[in-house]
């Protein structure tokens, strides 16, 4: 998941696109938590247009469209996949890392900059599943393990020390995508979901106890439950 270069324009982005974004409750009339929190949904009703960078394979392509109109049916947007380098939502395969911006905050990106990149060089990529998972970023929603009520045993010091040897991430980045938990908002709509598509697999070796995560490699049922609250269909 990629932070946004600049708090202020994120804000002004998201309520620009969607004024729902910004306001005290979401469109299922939920109330949010808290005041100054802001979400970063698509305006429902709208098309999202998606497009792949110019070197990605084609039979890559074709995979990642199928994959990721999984998510359609569920939501009220429509997916248009555009020429190479059109589309709001810009998809590359290349490097080791993967992530994407969250919702609105892809037209922040440069127009020649992916907003959502799949990592092809990583020993443990799971095509399908990182697609749906990055996808699920791009819609606007964050990681199912920093719920506020996910209560992860983590054997932090081992945590560090895998994030950092094995995958190559810095302090700031592992703190970021694994310990900051999501406290200032009911961005969730739900209970905390261990089989969500946004959570990250978690093996045993991270935890104290018999604690464990696998590769979610479905929308699970609350997932299709949140993001239908979120874009309800039309
Ligand atoms: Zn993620």
């Amino acid at each position: 998941m990629k932070q946004p270069l600049n708090e202020q324009s994120s804000y002004d982005m998201a309520a620009k696109q969607n004024a729902s974004n910004i306001a005290s409750t979401l469109p299922g009339g939920r109330r949010k938590r808290s005041v100054g929190y802001y979400s970063k949904f698509w305006k429902n009703g709208t098309t999202l247009t998606i497009s792949f960078m110019d070197d990605v394979r084609k039979d890559m392509q074709r995979g990642a469209e199928r994959i990721i109109r999984e998510w359609e049916p569920h939501v009220g947007l429509r997916f248009e996949f555009v020429e190479p380098g059109q589309g709001e939502i810009r998809i590359a395969m290349r490097g080791k890392d993967s992530y994407s911006t969250i919702g609105t905050d892809a037209l922040l990106r440069q127009p020649d900059e992916p907003t959502l990149v799949v990592g092809i060089d990583h020993p443990n990529m799971v095509f399908r599943q990182t697609i749906l998972h990055e996808f699920g970023h791009a819609l606007g929603l964050h990681h199912a393990h920093l719920h506020p009520q996910a209560n992860i045993p983590w054997n932090r010091e081992i945590v560090y020390e895998h994030y950092t040897n094995d995958i190559g991430w810095s302090r700031e980045n592992i703190d970021h995508n694994l310990f900051d938990l999501e406290t200032n908002a009911d961005i969730f709509l739900g209970d905390y979901d261990k089989n969500s598509v946004m959570h990250y697999c978690i093996p045993n070796f991270l935890t104290y106890g018999d604690w464990f995560v696998g590769i979610n490699p479905e929308i699970s049922a609350q997932d299709k439950i949140n993001i239908s609250n979120i874009y309800p269909a039309l």
